[in-house]
């Protein structure tokens, strides 16, 4: 019995993404989705039914993290979880499934980097990154909050960057013409912008977004928990907006100066989840991308996946990975039997 504990972000997607390897090798699954987003895990419950998954396969328990998701780590007969979630509760969820020896796989928060030398080509670069700093609202783990740009392109990038963050907008996803949807919660939007207020009493500047753009929405939406895309400059790294997991369309943009420093600066946080690299200087991009303490990096692309590669983050994003070869070996045990005859 595999235990499943999946966070609210991407839902279906990461939901699917543990049943799937799980029924795949031939175990049955307790998942328990996020209970912010019960609905598609429900939605997804039906279906499994009509396809003819067999009763007591797939079962899908609703609940809090509290009640539920523990009551499925602390349980003898669950010997394995599969959790994605944040950093916090995968502590509790080692300390308390520890007396049990579950075996655990943990895909957490990051605090991506994306690192920009002189020599990239921006017309790919900036539309990039503003997707990997704004899609989904910034709720993926794998967006970009921490944007280091060489000196000598660091004006031109940012005044590109902010006119194009400054044409998002915000309101009813299913416009095709929306850009960003509400967070998801009316507490995670608090969370959020109580970021933007402390870069902000320590001396940052807001160049676009939140507390500078007027927040437009349509009708029906008004009491909606939208944000524009806003970013922030002048920050040090030490900040809490450089080195904390803010989950939201925010980022910070600085400058650097050389190859050396920049990788320092981008592994100088607890996290280790993905990063970019842009560059036209191949051997540059291989350089940078074997010494970023990252479980995936991408180089002049982003969230460019392959659902059989490796995924995981290192430090604290995560233990283990998933993907083909390593759900494979997480979701079996290998057996040595010795036949003498
Ligand atoms: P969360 O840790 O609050 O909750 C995740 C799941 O764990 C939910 O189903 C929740 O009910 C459950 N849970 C909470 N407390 C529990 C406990 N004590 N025991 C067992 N289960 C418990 O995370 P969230 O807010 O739902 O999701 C956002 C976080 O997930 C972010 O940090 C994000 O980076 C991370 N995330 C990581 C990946 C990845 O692949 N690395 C992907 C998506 C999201």
């Amino acid at each position: 019995v595999a235990g499943l504990i999946s966070p609210w972000n991407l839902p279906l997607y990461l939901l699917t993404w543990k049943i799937a390897p799980a029924l795949a090798c031939g175990n049955t699954v307790v998942a328990k989705p996020s209970e912010m987003t019960s609905v598609t895990a429900w939605m997804m419950c039906k279906l499994l039914e009509k396809a003819g998954v067999p009763p007591g396969v797939v079962n899908v328990v609703f609940g809090t993290g509290a009640k539920a998701g523990e009551a499925l780590v602390c349980h003898p007969h669950v010997p394995l979880i599969s959790f994605t979630g944040s950093t916090l509760t995968a502590q509790r969820i080692t300390e308390k499934s520890a007396p049990h020896c579950k075996r655990l796989s943990l895909e957490l928060g990051g605090k991506n980097p994306a690192i920009i030398f002189d020599d990239a080509d921006l017309t790919q670069c900036i539309p990039t990154t503003l997707r990997s700093s704004f899609s989904n609202q910034g709720e993926i783990c794998l967006c970009t909050s921490r944007i280091f740009v060489q000196r000598s392109i660091y004006s031109e990038f940012l005044k590109r960057f902010v006119a194009e963050a400054k044409k998002w907008k915000a309101g009813n996803p299913l416009d095709p013409t929306v850009d960003v949807g509400a967070l998801i919660s009316k507490e995670h939007l608090e969370k959020v912008r109580n970021y933007v207020k402390k870069a902000r009493a320590e001396g940052a500047r807001v160049l676009c977004g939140e507390g500078v753009d007027s927040l437009i929405l349509p009708t029906g939406n008004q009491k909606g928990y939208f944000m524009l895309p806003t970013v922030i400059v002048e920050i040090r790294d030490e900040s809490c907006c450089m080195q904390e997991e803010i989950f939201g369309p925010v980022t910070c943009v600085v400058p650097f100066d050389t190859e050396e420093e920049v990788i320092e600066r981008a592994n100088n946080v607890k996290y280790g989840l993905a990063a970019t690299v842009w560059s036209s200087n191949v051997g540059r991009v291989h350089r940078v991308a074997q010494r970023l303490q990252s479980g995936l990096v991408w180089t002049n692309c982003w969230l460019v996946r392959d659902l059989n590669l490796p995924f995981g983050g290192m430090k604290a994003s995560g233990i283990g990975r998933e993907g083909a070869k390593d759900s494979y070996e997480f979701f079996t045990e290998v057996k040595t039997i010795t036949i003498k005859h």
